[in-house]
């Protein structure tokens, strides 16, 4: 089984802390739906196996209209083999959702909704420069369990300078009060070519505060698990049987297809990735012509991949599955690394399954980078 990406590169607005590929000239819209649908056909043969997960991201899908995301879902079934039962997800901006479009995304198999609320403080909403309102939030959840989106996920984002704790437990109890079913809760980074670096450096924003964001995830993670929620990958909290399977087939190596602008391929041979540019992206696929860059992937890059992947998440890393997919080398490599950190206290084990403890998820990228094997080098 595997999974479709198909990147919407289009935004209403620039949100300060975005480095997504977007765009917010929308003059080009139609013509990159038109070369998208023949991506698709060209990228045909990419993935052999059934499709099991169909995913809108962006950007923001929801600016597209109903002809438009049609076109699409069409190209996808009469080019690739789809299952009956697919997760079909389609990522919301609030200001874009209303009943009409609901019952057409429904009416397309659109099944899970991922709606980009980031936060319910008017404050922490204009701070990120974001286009809606905390009137449209609670107006796009509560449209969005009338018109029946049960599998719903809202985006939140902490640790921003004018979000306070009490802020941040506010938002939390909204999740309560709308019995949402999965969050994905991201600290806000500062990346490189954002608005919001720029405005930092010029001493224009407050910078961000690595203390209260370690404080603002140990908040997140114990509200949303006295919920009932699973943290069950870094970013991501899910009631049993909502977790995101199409990310969750990321994280665990399955294939997937990456379309339009700037998205990402995995055939476990190789990674590519598109151009991230939407004109040459529709003058390339126009002509006939896909246009992307390609990794091949060494054994090294795989279990450096796998490590990462899997120290976000609740399960952790499998030292069988290690011996049993890289080998005797890697296997000896991990225990090394375990022992080294040792003194640290940050895994619990469950068998030959590793996993962070609570206190230690917040270090997860930094401890995966300790069991890292560097250069091109097919073993250690
Ligand atoms: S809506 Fe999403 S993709 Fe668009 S600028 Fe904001 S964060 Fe980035």
């Amino acid at each position: 089984m595997a999974g479709i990406y198909l990147h919407i590169p289009f935004c209403k607005k620039a949100c300060h802390y975005c480095n997504f590929h977007f765009s917010t000239q929308t003059t080009q819209v139609q013509a990159f739906v038109d070369a998208i649908i023949q991506e698709i056909e060209l990228q045909k043969n990419y993935l052999n196996e059934p499709i099991e997960t169909i995913y809108f991201g962006g950007g923001t899908p929801s600016l597209l209209n109903e002809v438009q995301l049609k076109a699409m879902m069409e190209a996808i079934h009469t080019h690739f083999k789809v299952a009956t039962t697919i997760e079909c997800t389609l990522e919301a901006n609030p200001d874009d959702i209303n009943l009409e479009k609901l019952a057409a995304w429904k009416q397309l198999g659109i099944n899970r909704l991922s709606i980009g609320i980031q936060s319910f403080q008017a404050t922490a909403l204009a701070w990120m420069n974001r286009a809606h309102t905390v009137e449209q939030s609670h107006a796009a959840i509560e449209m969005a369990k009338e018109a029946g989106f049960n599998n719903l996920s809202i985006d939140l984002i902490y640790g921003t300078p004018t979000l306070t704790d009490q802020g941040l437990k506010e938002d939390l109890d909204w999740i309560q009060q709308y019995q949402i079913n999965h969050v994905s809760c991201y600290a806000l980074t500062v990346e490189d070519k954002t608005a919001l670096k720029k405005l930092i450096e010029k001493a224009q924003i407050e910078d961000v505060d690595p203390e209260k964001q370690a404080r603002h995830f140990e908040i997140v993670s114990t509200q949303l698990m006295a919920m009932g929620m699973e943290h069950y990958e870094i970013s991501n909290f899910a009631k049993p049987g909502f977790r995101s399977l199409h990310n969750s087939n990321y994280w665990s190596g399955k294939h997937y297809l990456g379309l339009g602008p700037s998205a990402h391929s995995f055939n476990t041979i190789s990674r590519q990735w598109n151009i991230a540019n939407n004109a040459l992206y529709i003058q390339s696929i126009t002509n006939g012509q896909l246009n992307f860059e390609i990794e091949y992937l060494t054994e090294a890059n795989r279990y450096n991949e796998y490590m990462m992947t899997s120290l976000r998440r609740m399960e952790g890393f499998d030292l069988d599955l290690i011996r049993t997919t890289f080998g005797q080398n890697y296997f000896d490599h991990s225990i090394a690394t375990i022992n080294e950190l040792l003194s640290k206290d940050v895994f619990q084990q469950n068998g030959n399954q590793y996993s962070l403890k609570n206190e230690a998820k917040f270090l997860a990228d930094g401890i995966a980078s300790d069991f890292f094997i560097l250069g091109l080098a097919p073993a250690p």
